[in-house]
């Protein structure tokens, strides 16, 4: 840290991203991403024209994917805003839609709900899952906060259902509700339709899981034409050309391959429910996952113990040390061919672990 650094930055503790092993010796399970390449139509939309067309500004209305998005979701293209990763637009909901009341989130959730609220100096508000991982309903009622909630939620995979996230909408009239559906596409409802009836709804998702673009870093939020009005006048003060052509491209032609998408996205439930039944069957518990991950933990085996195990092998997996999830490892969806030596490489570790015991 330097002499120079402003007092709010240095006490920042700022977001730890899962490791990425820039060599390819890694199974790699352990940030959510997509074992599948983009859809074809993604691939051919990116030609050497588009390349030498870099010198030029990208459109900062991001047109042409906007129109595709609000297609796919019945919405017009002024109900769309699309950032450089949805990290871009939740920073901008939190900077547009969190005053002096403040936000209020889960302890455990998305890690970077805390960050944002310390960057951007908002007051928030933790509260605990209940015991058996879940988000009760009755905290969020009416609470005169704004409101975030990652649905299905991270890293336990767990679910609301649409009533459930109506009766949080519904009962915060004068708060924006933020619904983070970066993993909905593997299974749970989207609060989406909940636009036609709702002013202070967000919805936000992303392509970095199931369109499997995490490295063209796109994101988007979707909610009344007023509420993205609000949005852009936070990135036109920050970064008016916020996603590069080529990404762009890339989410025009994403969004239209809705046959591709429902491939990729049935395979990962199809090897998600393969994984958590050979889990269960070694013994681990496993939480009811609607997303491209599985929350596992061992009852023989520590979290840390099966993670470093599993990375001696090969296998990279996420592990966090809050003290309520230490015992889980959170283990990302990929393919078949994947998920087996998974399974192969954790058979041998509770051998060994049970050996040495
Ligand atoms: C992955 C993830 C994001 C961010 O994704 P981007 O790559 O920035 O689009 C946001 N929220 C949750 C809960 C996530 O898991």
């Amino acid at each position: 840290m330097s002499r120079f650094l402003s007092p709010l930055a240095a006490k920042l503790e700022p977001y730890t991203p899962g490791e990425q092993p820039q060599d390819k010796r890694y199974v790699k399970l352990n940030t959510n991403e997509s074992p599948f390449p983009p859809a074809p139509g993604v691939i051919s939309a990116i030609s050497a024209n588009q390349v030498e067309d870099l010198r030029l500004y990208s459109d900062p209305t991001t047109k042409q994917a906007c129109e595709q998005i609000a297609k796919y979701y019945g919405l017009q293209p002024n109900q769309v805003l699309l950032g450089n990763g949805s990290d871009e637009i939740l920073s901008f909901c939190f900077q547009a839609f969190c005053s002096a009341s403040g936000v209020r989130f889960a302890d455990i959730t998305y890690g970077f709900y805390k960050v944002w609220a310390a960057l951007y100096n908002i007051p928030a508000t933790k509260i605990p899952l209940d015991e058996d991982f879940k988000i009760r309903v009755s905290d969020y009622e009416n609470c005169g906060q704004t409101v975030i909630i990652a649905n299905p939620n991270a890293p336990t995979g767990l679910a609301l259902s649409l009533a459930e996230v109506e009766q949080v909408v519904a009962s915060n009239a004068n708060n924006v509700v933020i619904i983070d559906e970066a993993y909905v596409d593997f299974g749970a409802q989207s609060a989406v339709e909940l636009l036609r009836k709702y002013d202070n709804l967000v919805v936000v998702q992303t392509f970095s899981k199931s369109r499997s673009l995490a490295g063209g870093r796109l994101g988007f939020a979707l909610a009344s034409a007023a509420l993205i009005d609000d949005l852009n006048r936070i990135k036109f003060s920050f970064n008016p050309y916020n996603v590069n052509r080529l990404s762009i491209l890339a989410a025009a032609a994403a969004m239209e391959d809705v046959d591709y998408f429902k491939k990729c996205t049935g395979e990962i439930q199809a090897n998600r429910a393969y994984t958590t039944k050979a889990l269960q069957a070694l013994g681990f518990s496993v939480t009811d996952s609607k997303t491209n991950f599985i929350f596992a933990k061992s009852g023989k085996i520590s979290g840390e113990t099966y993670y470093k195990a599993l990375k001696e092998k090969g296998v990279l997996v996420r592990h966090f040390k809050d003290a309520r999830i230490a015992d889980y490892v959170r283990i990302t969806i990929g393919s078949q061919e994947q998920m087996d030596f998974l399974l192969q490489c954790t058979k041998e570790i509770l051998e060994e672990q049970l050996c040495e015991a």
